[in-house]
């Protein structure tokens, strides 16, 4: 995470946002640089033993995700501090019900992980997620006297997990990205990871513009799981994989053709994408993933409409 590519970045953005997006951005941003101080004690006690290139990038052709493969040992220490930080951060300034507020502070994180352990998001940190984010609303509804777990209280502390587990796995994930160097003749015979490389999740965000093997014209996909990122097909779905032209087309709002929406009839995902040859101001994905953050509204209705079309 570099803050100040996010300071130019979030800058350039601010004439042109609401006041929803405003506060938006905001709070992201001191979110990131909480997120930035685990990074740096994440970065500090990184323990992570790689086989040789070689190996690497066998796992890399065969999509098996190197986590998987060389599962990373998570600090419980230092996660249940950022658990507890974040937490706090998201009480104070997320503007979450006071419900939702009350358990994110009287939440018992060391019970959470005692009950779900932590091996796992080392190797699976997406599964993980899932799993502990289902724990937490079990825990809320049994730590609740009164009604229980609401919506809002189990997606406030889902959004705390998500945050604090990104820190303790982006130095992992940035000292791994720094061994691939695929030359481009095997770009070239290669079908892509479609799943991250790193933790075996789904890209999150995709952008367009300067890759390893396509000057200013490749895809590169995003993994908001670990911060990964990987070259991938320019015409292919990142979620079912489907290379079938037809069933892929880009969707943009009208006067904003930086941020568009990668829509696949095949399976009915979408992926949000940053051209950057468009964009207002240098390209930064924490920043970008907030300003297309409007794209998942627009998608649904889109969703609707391309449905009826079929029809
Ligand atoms: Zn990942
Ligand atoms: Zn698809």
């Amino acid at each position: 995470m570099d803050l100040n590519l996010i300071e130019q970045a979030s800058e350039a953005y601010e004439p042109q946002l609401g006041d929803n997006d405003r506060a938006r951005m905001s709070f992201f941003k001191g979110l990131w640089k909480l997120q930035q101080e685990y990074v740096e004690r994440a970065q500090a006690s990184l323990d992570h033993a790689l086989p040789g290139e070689e190996q690497l990038l066998a796992w890399y052709w065969d999509e098996k995700p190197l986590f998987l493969m060389a599962p990373l040992t998570i600090n419980e220490e230092l996660f249940l501090s950022a658990l507890k930080d974040c937490a706090g951060y998201v009480a104070d300034n997320a503007g979450v019900a006071d419900e939702a507020v009350s358990v994110l502070r009287g939440f018992d994180w060391k019970k959470l992980l005692n009950e779900v352990g932590l091996e796992q998001a080392g190797y699976d940190p997406g599964s993980w997620l899932v799993g502990a984010v289902e724990a937490a609303a079990k825990l809320i509804a049994t730590q609740a006297s009164t009604v229980e777990a609401g919506v809002d209280e189990a997606g406030a502390v889902g959004i705390v997990l998500s945050c604090a587990l990104k820190p303790m796995l982006e130095p992992a994930a940035k000292q791994a990205m720094s061994h691939y160097k695929p030359d481009r003749d095997a770009y070239e015979s290669h079908a892509k990871p479609l799943r991250c490389p790193v933790c075996g999740g789904h890209a999150g965000l995709a952008y367009v513009g300067d890759t390893p093997s396509g000057e200013g014209k490749g895809r590169m996909l995003y993994c908001t799981t670990c911060t990964a990122h990987w070259e991938f097909e320019r015409i292919r779905c990142a979620h079912c994989g489907t290379q079938s032209q037809g069933k892929l087309h880009y969707f943009h709002v009208e006067g904003d053709p930086a941020h568009r929406l990668y829509l696949c009839d095949e399976c009915s995902s979408y992926l949000r994408t940053a051209f950057l040859s468009e964009l207002p101001t240098a390209f930064c994905m924490e920043v970008e993933d907030v300003i297309m953050a409007r794209l998942d509204h627009v998608a649904n209705s889109v969703a609707i409409k391309s449905q009826r079309k079929d029809s």
